[in-house]
């Protein structure tokens, strides 16, 4: 036996021939933020045989409380989280195959990173990519783990297409509030207790033992101690678009979806333009308008009171606004 994995194959449900199915599994994350490095930590750690993580961001500052693969020296060369992360993971565990891709998820144009992936794992933080995510996996028929944090509280609830209630169904029936960590704050505790759910729903759905799944929604809040599961068996609604009897993905219908975009409580604007940057070369270009850091993800510049942000595939961030007009326009002026 593989001594890295002996104690975890001495736990009677996983055993050997539970270590040995892990080991053959491909997972994928979808955000690698808090939840998704979390998340992948332990899941490479306990030996999977392929990670995929997805993410459209790069490491700062504000992230280092709580997003636990990260370091200061990531956050000052501005590396991409999945990049970051990967160099750790792999430092970590070398018997892990682990694929990084830096990009925003819009619809279908993902589908081909879902095949041969046995099992999905939400740690996105934003409900439009949650959806869309939510009509994917029951479009092929994957299973999903839902995780979501914000303050001191978290929820978390394992999907099974064909069988459970869609994300669409159960949220309609809860209460949501519009609460993000950029506008109520975040403690990394919830965030650990988020994964910890999240993280033993996907052993189990790894070492096939569907039997011991959480059937519920469960809620807590580690500040109030108040801890919940919530019964969501009753809530699959017969006309569901996404898992009723005739489904019809209604978030992988839009396919021009919004290009530019107010990013929730980050006083930030996201473009999406599809372009393709030879960031030296826009670098050289734009050095005498402000300071500007390139490396080899992505280029920033400090520009008026803004910093602009502008990726390899044409996505820019333009922080310090939610205007979109402006945000345009500087875009318009830099890039062209
Ligand atoms: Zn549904």
């Amino acid at each position: 036996m593989n001594e890295r994995y002996s104690r975890q194959a001495l736990f009677k449900p996983i055993g050997e021939s539970g270590q040995e199915k892990i080991n053959q599994k491909h997972v994928l994350i979808i955000g690698c933020g808090a939840l998704g490095t979390a998340n992948a930590a332990n899941l490479v750690r306990s030996g999977i045989g392929k990670l995929t993580i997805i993410d459209r961001d790069y490491v700062e500052l504000s992230n280092l409380q709580r997003q636990q693969l990260f370091t200061e020296k990531d956050a000052e060369n501005q590396i991409p989280k999945v990049m970051a992360a990967k160099e750790k993971l792999e430092a970590i565990n070398p018997e892990v195959e682990i694929a990084s891709h830096i990009l925003d998820i819009t619809g279908e144009e993902i589908a081909p990173l879902l095949q041969n992936v046995d099992l999905v794992i939400d740690a996105t933080d934003n409900f439009d990519i949650r959806f869309i995510m939510n009509d994917l996996i029951h479009k092929y028929k994957l299973p999903w783990i839902f995780g979501s944090v914000v303050g001191s509280t978290g929820m978390s609830y394992t999907i099974l297409p064909g069988e459970t209630p869609c994300l669409a169904c159960i949220l309609n029936t809860t209460t949501m509030t519009g609460a993000t960590c950029d506008s109520v704050g975040i403690i990394a505790p919830a965030v650990q207790m988020v994964v910890a759910h999240q993280s033993a729903e996907a052993l189990k759905l790894l070492v096939e033992d569907e039997k011991a799944l959480r059937t519920g929604l469960v809620m807590f809040d580690l500040w109030s101690n108040q801890y919940q599961t919530i019964k969501v068996d009753r809530a699959k609604k017969a006309d569901c678009p996404t898992c009723g009897a005739t489904p019809a993905y209604p978030a992988l219908s839009y396919d021009e979806r919004t290009k530019t975009e107010v990013l929730c409580g980050r006083n930030t604007v996201q473009i999406r333009a599809k372009r393709d940057v030879i960031l030296p070369v826009l670098a050289s270009k734009l050095t005498r308008l402000g300071q500007v850091n390139v490396n080899e993800f992505l280029l920033s510049l400090q520009y008026e009171d803004l910093r602009v942000v502008i990726f390899k595939d044409g996505r820019t961030f333009i922080h310090g606004t939610d205007s979109i007009e402006q945000a345009r326009r500087i875009y318009y002026q830099l890039v062209g």
